[in-house]
């Protein structure tokens, strides 16, 4: 089986500062790597608070921080990256960019190594072909917030073979996650279904049904859910969300999978939620 040693994150932003933190408890040596240096200071920071959180909860030690933290390297440079077995892109749901970094990361890599995308909704297949190793891509999609979702969906396409999934299984065992098996198709299997709920929130509201506090407030004490669905787009970001929605429709023409004109209105005025400090709420 591929034995993975080295794990290279492409994109430091919500899910790659996750993965490669994650990557790196697990006692992997990581590249994070960035298209500039702020968005990497910023993921670098978001790691550092994160682990600062495990360590007053008493979950690790500063000594276990200290050696997560130096396993964590941080990197503008693609090429830093040529030695890792495996390599999870995390960057912008947008398919003509990952398809560029793709192509990159492909002639990069060693042969053995195993390429993945952390996409929510692209079409995986479409991804790997792009590469001369169709067989060793394959999604692997995270949860918000990675170090502490316990879930992992791993995405076998057509072209995948039986040994990279099983590589797969035993790493995100490794990591201490709950892996389980999707097929490749937009929004696998979590977003299939919770995807169309957050739209139609979106929808209800449009209409006027109750206001965005009390629809929260709703599926959180009616429901158990412990974020409302506004709540939770804020914090998924609505930029992010967007784009899924959009490519879900593209794919299945089914109604409940459009972008709702709200979404796409507060998306173009720069409100994606938690990470720009508006959504449908205000952070401080
Ligand atoms: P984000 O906007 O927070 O971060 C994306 C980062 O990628 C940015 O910092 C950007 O500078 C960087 N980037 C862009 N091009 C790059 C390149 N060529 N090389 C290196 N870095 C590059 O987005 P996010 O929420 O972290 O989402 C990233 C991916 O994870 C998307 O495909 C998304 O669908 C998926 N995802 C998101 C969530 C979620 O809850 N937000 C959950 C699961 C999966």
């Amino acid at each position: 089986m591929t034995e993975i040693r080295t794990v290279g994150v492409c994109g430091a932003g919500l899910m790659g500062n996750g993965i490669a933190q994650t990557c790196a408890s697990a006692g992997y040596d990581v590249y994070l790597a960035e298209v500039a240096d702020a968005p990497l200071q910023h993921g670098m920071s978001a790691i550092e608070a994160s682990l600062e959180k495990f360590v007053e909860r008493g979950r690790i030690d500063r000594a276990e921080r200290d050696r997560v933290l130096a396993r964590v390297r941080p990197t503008t440079r693609l090429d830093d990256l040529r030695e890792c077995d495996l390599a999870i892109e995390a960057i912008v749901e947008n398919a003509e960019a990952k398809a560029a970094l793709f192509a990159q990361l492909d002639a990069l890599l060693a042969p053995h190594a195993i390429l993945c995308t952390n996409t929510s909704s692209l079409c995986v297949i479409e991804l790997a072909a792009k590469t001369a190793r169709p067989n060793r891509v394959a999604g692997l999609h995270f949860f918000n917030p990675v170090p502490i979702m316990k879930l992992l969906e791993i995405v076998k396409t057509i072209a995948t073979s039986q040994e990279i999934v099983d590589a797969l299984f035993a790493f995100s065992r490794k990591l201490g996650k709950e892996p389980i098996l999707a097929q490749d198709t937009p929004g696998f299997v979590v977003n299939r279904l919770l995807v169309p709920y957050l739209l139609s929130a979106i929808r209800c509201y449009e209409q006027g049904l109750a206001s965005k506090e009390d629809i929260d407030k709703g599926m959180k004490l009616g429901c158990g859910y412990p974020m409302g669905p506004f709540e939770l787009l804020d914090f998924v970001g609505l930029d992010t969300t967007y784009y899924i929605a959009e490519i879900m429709f593209d794919e299945f023409k089914d109604p409940t999978m459009a972008p709702p004109p709200l979404l796409k209105r507060l998306v173009l005025a720069g409100r994606y939620g938690r990470k720009s400090g508006k959504g449908f709420y205000e952070y401080a």
